[in-house]
């Protein structure tokens, strides 16, 4: 694995001394999108404050391309673009000048080029002169985005991106995320939308009370951890399962009016339970007239992985 961002055992215990993160090891492979999941104040954002150094560690290591955060700040902050949750800027500047300042912070070289590019892509072009108090909140968080992509980073920090945000923001988001992503940019996103992650991640890691409890590549995970309950409507009322129908555990529902099961693994596997269970009914001349399969989703899986830590 091409390690481009590598945390261990990072702590973080604030002044009035709580501790927010407990020995935090996490590495994230050049490329990937990652997406953190956690409940409130697990830690989320304090683990990418260090990362940014906007918040000071109490301990552990954070090296970005192999360079260590603290020894070699201003270099490892050049390879990462950060769109923070909340509205971090200046109202009474236009958009072009906050962007190419954005650049400037982080002693790159001017390129009007890129900057038309980043603007361009967030339909925020024929914007650049506005002021930015004048635009709408959608358009203010565009240009968050615009800003964290100014100077080019190698990682991009999404903390929250679509929290609040229209329909049409959230997928011009994830198209651009798709985008970079092809670029090579690798990108760790927060997000309460879990369905997201289910979408765009390629690997999901879970944080809780600030400790990470899973890292897995996302199908793997929804693979080990996903269920399907299949659930078959039958014509008649049956009074009782009958013995050896089915290799596995078969619930009968209240009514005697439907069969039902659950079943771990791949959605092809389970289709292969069902075509068993549809078979053996056959054979009894046992008529059904509905078949019902109801997957988990990466947040049943969350809230039962959070749920058992509590
Ligand atoms: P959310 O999903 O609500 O944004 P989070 O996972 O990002 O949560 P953090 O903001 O990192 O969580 O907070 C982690 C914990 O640290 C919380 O309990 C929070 O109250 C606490 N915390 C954060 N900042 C400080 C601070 N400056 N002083 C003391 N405690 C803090």
């Amino acid at each position: 694995m091409d390690t481009v961002l590598s945390i261990k055992n990072l702590t973080k215990i604030y002044g009035n001394g709580f501790a927010a993160l407990k020995g935090v090891d996490l590495a994230i492979s050049r490329g990937e999108i990652f997406a953190l999941l956690g409940p409130n104040g697990a830690g989320k954002t304090t683990l990418i404050g260090i990362v940014c150094g906007l918040v000071r560690p109490s301990g552990g290591e954070v090296l970005v391309d192999g360079g260590d955060i603290a020894a070699d700040y201003r270099s490892a902050r050049k390879k990462i673009g950060l769109v923070p949750q909340e509205l971090s800027v200046n109202m009474f500047e236009t958009v072009w000048d906050t962007v190419v300042f954005s650049r400037g912070l982080f002693g790159k070289r001017a390129d009007p080029g890129h900057i038309e590019r980043v603007l361009r892509d967030l339909s925020l072009w024929d914007r650049k002169d506005a002021n930015i108090r004048a635009l709408s909140g959608g358009m203010k968080r565009r240009v968050l985005i615009a800003k964290a992509l100014a100077h080019e980073p190698e990682i991009l920090f999404l903390d929250e991106p679509t929290a609040g945000v229209d329909v049409e923001l959230r997928r011009d988001m994830w198209e651009m995320v798709r985008q970079l992503r092809e670029k090579g940019v690798t990108i760790i996103l927060t997000t309460h939308y879990i369905e997201e992650a289910e979408d765009m991640a390629d690997r999901i890691g879970v944080i809780d009370k600030g400790e990470i409890i899973l890292v897995e590549e996302k199908h793997a995970l929804m693979r080990r951890l996903g269920k399907t309950r299949v659930t078959v409507g039958l014509k008649q009322q049956m009074e009782a399962v009958p013995p050896k129908l089915f290799p596995r555990p078969l619930e009968l529902s209240q009514d005697g009016m439907s069969l039902s099961f659950t079943q771990t693994g791949e959605e092809d596997e389970q289709a292969v339970g069902l075509a068993e269970l549809l078979k053996e009914l056959a054979s009894r001349n046992i008529d059904f007239r509905s078949v019902n399969t109801d997957r988990s989703s990466l947040e049943d899986i969350f809230i039962d992985l959070v749920g058992k830590s509590r």
